[in-house]
């Protein structure tokens, strides 16, 4: 059972001393187990908390153990009822070849699923994360304007995708031309800002000229800053992530614009809501799971995952993940 365990805890970006490569024997399932073989292994930018031990709403990895992670694995043997050998699961086996589970939080995904990996992505936890945060937060209405980052990564890409079903103007934010490309010729927005081009408040400003209404915020920093004065009055953030910040190290350079900043969102109403998926949002799974599914299977939501190979490159392709090397949802395929 080849596996990463956390070495030690990283300051800034992860680095070759962060994880480390331990070979055991495959674990034996005893009563009630199942044993699942690792298919494929997610990666998640959630996972630079997890290697933290700074307070946080999970706990973090302890020192030596594997590395944590969403999987989908085939059952290999199994003495849990309603799961046989041969079933596709999706599940929480960490960064392994092999895992034991009890069944509890796992999803069979039946013997011959079609395309059993978008289960980590548009028909799982990001795509819900998509869903649930732009409708119960940024609700938004026929004719606004929704600006999203990180905007052909699978939260972003889904979020964009939702709000244009819902008759929004969606702007994309991504690194990069080709990112930008595929936001608007495949995905559908309306318009996509490079945040690494010359004038990015500028061009924000330019593709949002009747404001922002929903701000989806993925990343913070520096597209914080240029979306910041285009919000409207009454506009929603959703709180999601904030990517451009979880290597960091200390706080970020003065000045201090604390209540520079509330004083803006108290002029403008703006609402500001954090959530954690599945903790604020899991009572609306099942109603996702099947609006995303037929949203899917009709191709009037698109998906674009980026696979590599082999559980050997996860932790560079962790690491790639938060710079943004990513073009779509990044999977590493174990076996
Ligand atoms: P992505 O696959 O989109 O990967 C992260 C992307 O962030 C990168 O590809 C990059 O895209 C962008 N990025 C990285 N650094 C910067 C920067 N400095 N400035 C601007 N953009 C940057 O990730 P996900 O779709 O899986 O997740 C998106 C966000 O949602 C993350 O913040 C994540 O933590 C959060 N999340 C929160 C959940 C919750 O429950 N609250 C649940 C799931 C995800 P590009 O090159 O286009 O800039």
């Amino acid at each position: 059972n080849r596996q990463w365990v956390l070495n030690a805890r990283p300051k800034g970006e992860p680095d070759a001393e962060t994880l480390r490569w331990v070979e055991a024997p495959a674990p034996v399932p005893g009563e009630g187990q199942m044993l699942l073989r690792t298919v494929y292994l997610s990666l998640d930018p959630y996972m630079r908390g997890r290697m933290s031990d700074a307070p946080s709403y999970a706990a973090p990895v302890g020192i030596g153990e594997v590395m944590v992670g969403a999987t989908v694995a085939q059952v290999v043997e199994s003495h849990v009822p309603g799961f046989a050998p041969g079933d596709w699961v999706l599940a929480y086996g960490g960064w392994q070849d092999y895992a034991l589970s009890d069944g509890k939080g796992v999803a069979n995904l039946g013997a011959s699923p079609s395309n059993p990996s978008w289960a980590l992505g548009v028909l799982g936890m990001p795509g819900f994360t998509a869903w649930a945060g732009l409708k119960e937060i940024g609700r938004p209405q026929p004719g606004e304007t929704i600006a999203v980052a990180a905007a052909t990564g699978p939260v972003g890409a889904t979020v964009g995708q939702i709000g244009k079903l819902m008759g929004c103007r969606v702007v994309g934010i991504a690194g990069g031309a080709e990112k930008c490309a595929h936001a608007v010729d495949v995905l559908g927005f309306d318009a996509c800002v490079d945040h690494r081009g010359d004038d990015l408040p500028g061009a924000l400003a330019t593709a949002c000229p009747q404001g922002i209404d929903v701000y989806f915020e993925n990343v913070g920093g520096a597209v914080f800053d240029a979306v910041l004065p285009l919000l409207n009055s009454r506009a929603r953030i959703p709180l999601c992530g904030l990517v451009s910040q979880y290597n960091a190290t200390a706080l970020p350079a003065g000045p201090d614009r604390m209540n520079w900043l509330l004083g803006q969102l108290l002029r403008k109403r703006i609402l500001v809501q954090g959530f954690i998926i599945f903790d604020d949002f899991g009572h609306l799974y099942p109603q996702f799971a099947r609006e995303m599914g037929d949203w899917v299977r009709s191709g009037r939501v698109k998906y674009r995952e980026e696979i590599i190979d082999g559980l050997e490159a996860a932790p560079a392709a962790f690491v790639g993940l938060l710079r943004g090397e990513n073009f779509g949802k990044r999977v590493i395929r174990v076996g």
